[in-house]
């Protein structure tokens, strides 16, 4: 008898999500089957269980994700960094599975916007091999995903949410090319937020500026690296750039991250840059956000707008290296701040939604 395993579906938007079993999948070549450990509830979970983005049904949802191998297919015997695999190995993988030689995947080194990509917690799991998203017991990963052996030094709490939070991060931080001693601001302080402000940290910035509109999380966010915090609810824009430049000797801040996903943060924060600043444009997601700026600031003072959506493999890798580096430095363990097992994955989603919690923990 075929052995079956559970998943939390979305059959429709708007609705609860659904416990349903599924048979398991037999182990292809190149792919491998992982019992999942842990998967944290992204932001963009939330958004298409709300039907606020557009998604296919039936869908497990669930991306960032950290599970054990059971079974490897024919031919998988290393990770993407060159590391042994074996039965029992923890892993976590990229959120896609590229294919790594259409235009966007060989010629512009952009893997998340390949001609043939899957990406899990995101395509329907109407057909085998079904375990296609991390609310599950199981999930089935394919040839073209980048699978990372995780550090012993690490929980699986710790580096579920590398998967998307952490690398999407860390892809911003190389686009913008922070240089030792410069300084920062960093527009959100949630679970991008947190990682940005350790990153920046870790690589020597000077001013580490975080704004937010909740306390507990800029207090929060301190032992994270921030040096100062702006809760700039009810400030005005002007009082905004007036504080950050106060910060920076009265130039602005060298490089902007925008991780709250709000799009009337960016004029502002375009404000903050000094002459030659760059803005990375990482949190708005959906469409719809739009904001108006005069092009001739951007000319004159020589700004730069860059927007990431998802990342590289290299930049998971470097995310994981950077927990493990770091684990005495920063608490990221204390960014899960809530727990649920899969049967209370909408009370989880709720948790999640409300903005109450840093990361919401799903474990099956
Ligand atoms: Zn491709
Ligand atoms: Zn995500």
């Amino acid at each position: 008898m075929t052995k079956t395993a559970r998943a939390a579906v979305m059959t429709a938007a708007g609705m609860d999500l659904e416990i349903k079993e599924y048979p398991l999948p037999t182990v292809d070549q190149g792919c491998i089957l992982v019992k999942i450990t842990c998967c944290t509830i992204c932001g963009s979970d939330v958004h298409s269980w709300m039907g606020r983005r557009k998604a296919p049904t039936p869908m497990i949802l669930g991306h960032e994700i950290v599970g054990q191998i059971v079974e490897l297919g024919a031919g998988v015997t290393h990770d993407s960094g060159d590391r042994l695999l074996e039965i029992g190995d923890r892993i976590t993988w990229t959120i896609m599975d590229n294919c790594g030689k259409c235009y966007y995947c060989r010629e512009k080194e952009l893997m998340m916007k390949c001609r043939h990509l899957k990406k899990y917690g995101h395509d329907s799991c109407e057909a085998p091999p079904y375990f296609s998203g991390g609310f599950a017991e199981y999930c089935y990963i394919t040839p073209g995903t980048c699978v990372i052996k995780v550090p012993d030094n690490l929980t699986d709490e710790e580096v579920a949410p590398a998967n998307c939070a952490l690398a999407t991060v860390v892809a911003g931080w190389e686009a913008a090319a922070v240089k030792p001693f410069e300084n920062v601001l960093i527009q959100g302080a949630g679970a991008l937020g947190f990682y940005g402000a350790a990153l920046a940290r870790h690589y020597g910035c000077g001013r580490i500026i975080v704004s937010d509109i909740l306390d507990h999380r800029l207090e929060f966010i301190k032992a994270f690296g921030a040096t100062d915090t702006l809760n700039v609810k009810g400030m005005s824009d002007d009082d905004t750039i007036r504080a950050v430049r106060d910060l920076t000797g009265g130039f602005g801040v060298d490089c902007v991250l925008e991780v709250a996903g709000i799009p009337n943060l960016i004029p502002p924060g375009l404000k903050c840059l000094r002459t030659g600043g760059r803005y990375v444009e990482i949190g708005n997601s959906s469409p719809g956000a739009n904001f108006t700026y005069d092009a001739c600031d951007m000319v004159w003072r020589r700004l730069t707008l860059t927007g990431i959506h998802n990342y590289d493999a290299k930049h998971l890798q470097m995310g994981v290296d950077l927990l493990a580096m770091n684990r005495g430095v920063f608490p990221f363990k204390d960014l899960v701040t809530h727990r649920v097992n899969l049967d209370d994955i909408n009370d989880g989603l709720r948790i999640a939604d409300s903005g109450e919690a840093v990361r919401v923990a799903v474990l099956p």
